[in-house]
């Protein structure tokens, strides 16, 4: 029988299994293999509650399991351990804790310089649901985020102007991104293929796309399919506040109620 040293043990070793995870969850949330993550953490769990609780057979069916599933993850998750291993070394862990605040108005005040010099420009901004597929589309950056940075990005004729860039923290992760167009029949035709890769992405994912137009000169944001144009300066600052505001913080570390 258990007395009852074991079964905290039993407790505290599931409490903190339980929290690594949660930990490993959050930073592969919106990949494709967050399904078979979740699938593998149960895998573990009864791992070692059967080893706990002495059912060998079950155990013994667990230990094949397991010892398969880290060969499936190492396989699964190759590019984004890669991806996350390069940044922690590149940028330590300043790319994981920054402040909002500062990003938006850097990305406000290249909009509307955007806006007055009718300069295309197309920014999606990460938020739960990670862009690495849409970054391997194009060209793969790590740069802090400034206006001035965006505005040289988008220039006409640069090298990365066409197409979008994708911005994760405070970082510039991608540049010259291929988004998806929007199939939805109700999108005016009088949306180009900018607007439309805008709208295409936000159904796609949970990013907040924001377009400006060469024709006119007009700020739009997309979330979730919808787009709403003409924002001016202020309307845009608030609109991304509102998106990323801090205590719906998605990258902090110990901000675990997502
Ligand atoms: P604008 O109002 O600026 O003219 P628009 O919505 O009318 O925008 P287009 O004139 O078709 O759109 O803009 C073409 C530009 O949009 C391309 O040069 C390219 O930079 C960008 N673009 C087009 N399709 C995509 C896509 N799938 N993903 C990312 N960017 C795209
Ligand atoms: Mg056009």
């Amino acid at each position: 029988m258990l007395d009852y040293l074991n079964l905290t043990k039993i407790l505290v070793e599931i409490g903190i299994l339980w929290f690594a995870f949660y930990v490993i969850l959050i930073f592969a949330r919106g990949t494709r293999g967050v399904h078979v993550l979740k699938g593998i953490i149960l895998i573990v769990l009864f791992f070692i509650v059967t080893q706990k609780l002495g059912l060998h057979t079950i155990n013994w069916i667990f230990t094949k399991l397991f010892a398969i599933s880290v060969i499936a993850v190492l396989v699964i998750f190759q590019p984004e351990l890669r991806r996350g291993l390069a940044s922690i070394g590149q940028r330590g862990w300043s790319g994981i804790f920054f402040k909002e605040s500062e990003v938006i108005k850097e990305i406000v005040k290249a909009a509307e310089a955007f806006s007055r010099r009718k300069i295309g420009a197309l920014i999606a901004i990460e938020r739960d649901g990670r862009l690495g597929n849409y970054v391997e589309s194009g060209i793969e950056t790590d740069a802090k985020v400034s206006a001035e940075l965006l505005i040289t990005l988008f220039t006409p004729n640069a090298p990365l102007h066409d197409g979008g860039i994708v911005i994760s923290g405070d970082r510039v992760v991608g540049a010259g991104c291929l988004f998806p167009l929007t199939q939805n029949p109700k999108v005016s035709r009088a949306l180009g293929t900018r607007h439309r890769a805008a709208i295409g992405l936000s159904e796609e994912t949970d990013a907040a796309v924001i377009v400006i137009s060469e024709e006119t000169g007009g700020i739009s944001i997309a979330t979730g399919g919808k787009m709403t144009h003409d924002m001016d300066k202020d309307a845009l600052e608030r609109t991304l506040s509102n998106l990323f505001k801090p205590e719906k913080k998605k990258k902090g570390f110990f901000v675990l109620s997502r």
